[in-house]
């Protein structure tokens, strides 16, 4: 796609109270690449929904820990049952809004980062409608 053409996104440090900030494992097997293109989907089709840097609140790194702590939804998306994503947060004491680990959801884990778009749309419907049910964290 040409660069005139990409899709800017919000600020997330800037908007993290009108934001719902999306964190994935993003981990190297089928579950993980499933996990990063349902919180891709969801940030480019959603109004609102914004994936964010899982990694730098791992690290630690202040302004990243601050948008997760103000978002005004927190969806985190494991790949599979180590809970990685998940993890990094508890330790934080930060709680999601939502959490879904998607080898619960009819994907198996496999060495691949080859997957089937039909479970990323499957998966990302299903979010949408569960997170819409749910209040703001504010509320
Ligand atoms: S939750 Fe599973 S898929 Fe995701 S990073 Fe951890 S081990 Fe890998």
């Amino acid at each position: 796609m040409q660069k005139d053409k990409w899709q800017l996104l919000p600020s997330c440090s800037k908007e993290a109270e009108g934001l719902d900030i999306i964190f994935t494992c993003d981990g190297a097997a089928s579950v993980g690449q499933v996990g990063h293109e349902v919180a891709v989907k969801l940030t480019k089709e959603v109004e609102g929904a914004r994936m964010c840097c899982l990694s730098a609140v791992a690290a630690r790194s202040e302004p990243h820990v601050k948008i997760a702590q103000r978002a005004r939804k927190l969806i985190v998306i494991n790949g599979c049952q180590n809970r990685c994503a998940s993890k990094i947060l508890e330790q934080l004491n930060i709680k999601p809004t939502y959490e879904i680990t998607i080898a619960k959801e009819g994907v198996n884990k496999q060495p691949t980062l080859d997957f089937d778009e039909a479970d990323v749309e499957r998966i990302t419907k299903k979010i949408v409608e569960d997170v819409s049910k749910l209040p703001d964290r504010s509320e």
